[in-house]
């Protein structure tokens, strides 16, 4: 299980397994080399170790995937973070019709080149 992370500061991408962050608690941009604090990391380790348990009796009857996208946070989590840039509220409310952004599809039909 990974996590992928974007730096707000310097915009860098990097992932960490969860297995890594388990074993040293630590998150580090590699880019500019902003860190999480260790306090917020051993959190998120602990709440993560709740969510498995509450998934893993769902197993039997059904496979869960679950995404959590820290920009896209339900209420009340959905704040800007108040690092990096700030962003102005708009005003109107007009945050619900967004176009479903869909990527480029990617026509890789298979050929059967026999
Ligand atoms: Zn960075």
């Amino acid at each position: 299980m990974q996590l992928d992370l974007n730096c707000q500061k310097c915009e860098e991408s990097f992932s960490l397994e969860l297995t890594e962050l388990q074993a040293e608690p630590e998150i580090r941009c590699p880019g500019c080399n902003a860190r999480a604090a260790t306090g917020q990391i051993e959190t998120l380790i602990e709440a993560l170790d709740d969510l498995f348990a509450a998934v893993a009796p769902l197993r039997r009857k059904f496979q869960v995937t679950l995404e959590i996208d820290s920009e896209d946070l339900p209420p009340p989590y959905d704040e800007e973070p108040s690092v990096g840039k700030a962003k102005v509220a708009d005003p109107d409310e007009e945050d619900e019709d967004e176009d479903e952004a869909d990527d480029e599809e990617e026509d890789d039909e298979i050929e059967e080149d026999a």
